[in-house]
């Protein structure tokens, strides 16, 4: 059966690839490519069928309810956050996402983030570049082997986390809705808890109405000022005027960040810290993964479209 009569929309650019092969299998519509979006979806309404998006624009209420012949939501990302699911419950909805090809890359990054938040490796690489290593020896920085790693969210992402941070002689404990059996790190149901004894508390859970602001205050008064957190879940897990201002009065010992409360933009405060590290949502962001995410986007709308089972259903 051909499905290029099939209407798909992309809500916004993400690879070339991804949209090429959209392109080639179905009605491609793509909503940045218009000025008067809202015009466009009316014009379309009745022709698009599924919609694709990622973590910077989903299916929220608004546009589910502007396409009455919407029936499958393949998101080009793991976290959902950006789709409104019990909406695409009410109207029975399909939704896919891309689980565990992006886990190694994830999980890699906030080791990286680690590393050079506590090492300060891309401040340490900015002194050199600034020439002013002739002038003196860069300044000591904090070991990472060996320290407690507090992980939020032991998940797909949190459990490679943790399984990488073993090998650096680390102590891991964890912070989840449920304890894990599969697993010997010593559990907290509180996020303050798991705070106050950790040296480097990880934020890996999804963006949901319960663990928005996870980290607040409380929990970074927890961490203290030789402490520091890595995000690469999602910006509003952590509430970032609490941490930049812990970060200013010098109440955090440092921050490595991958994702922000209001992307892209990126609180300025931040910008001169040594002791932070600030990268632009690039967890997932390897030819190898996208590639194999953009394959499951694709392979989910061709299974959902010749009636077989979806690769990857959100239930
Ligand atoms: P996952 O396998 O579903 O794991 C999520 C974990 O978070 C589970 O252990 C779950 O606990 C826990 N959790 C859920 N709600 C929680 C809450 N309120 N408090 C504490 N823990 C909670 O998901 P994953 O594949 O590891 O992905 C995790 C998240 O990473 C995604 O949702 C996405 O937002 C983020 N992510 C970011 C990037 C990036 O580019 N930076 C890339 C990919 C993913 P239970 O098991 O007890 O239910």
């Amino acid at each position: 059966m051909s499905t290029k009569s099939i209407g798909v929309l992309m809500m916004c650019p993400m690879m070339p690839y991804l949209q090429e092969t959209l392109d080639s299998k179905f009605r491609l519509y793509q909503l940045w490519e218009t000025e008067d979006q809202q015009a466009f979806i009316e014009e379309h309404r009745d022709s698009i069928r599924a919609v694709v998006g990622n973590t910077f624009m989903g299916a929220n209420a608004e546009l589910i309810d502007a396409l009455p012949k919407l029936e499958i939501v393949s998101s080009f990302s793991v976290g959902l956050d950006k789709v409104d699911l019990v909406k695409c419950k009410e109207r029975e909805i399909a939704v896919t996402n891309t689980p565990d090809v992006l886990t190694d890359d994830v999980a890699d990054l906030a080791l990286g983030l680690m590393l050079s938040t506590l090492r300060q490796i891309c401040a340490a690489d900015r002194y050199v570049r600034q020439g002013l290593w002739p002038k003196g020896d860069y300044k000591l920085t904090t070991k990472l082997s060996g320290k407690n790693v507090g992980i939020v969210g032991l998940g797909r992402i949190g459990l490679a986390i943790a399984k990488r941070a073993e090998a650096f002689g680390c102590k891991i404990a964890y912070n989840s809705r449920s304890k894990k059996s599969n697993v010997n790190f010593k559990y907290y149901s509180s996020v303050v808890d798991l705070a106050a004894s950790s040296d480097v508390l990880v934020v890996a859970c999804p963006l949901t109405k319960e663990s928005y602001h996870i980290v607040d205050r409380s929990v970074i008064d927890a961490l203290g000022p030789k402490a520091i957190i890595v995000n690469i879940g999602r910006g509003p897990l952590i509430d970032e005027k609490e941490l930049v201002k812990a970060l200013v009065e010098a109440r955090l010992g440092g921050a490595g960040l991958d994702v922000f409360e209001n992307e892209p933009h990126v609180p300025k405060e931040l910008f001169e810290m040594d002791n932070v590290v600030l990268l632009p949502h690039v967890g997932s962001g390897t030819w190898e993964t996208r590639k194999e995410m953009a394959d499951l986007v694709i392979g989910n709308l061709e299974a959902y479209f010749s009636k077989k089972p979806l690769l990857t259903p959100v239930e």
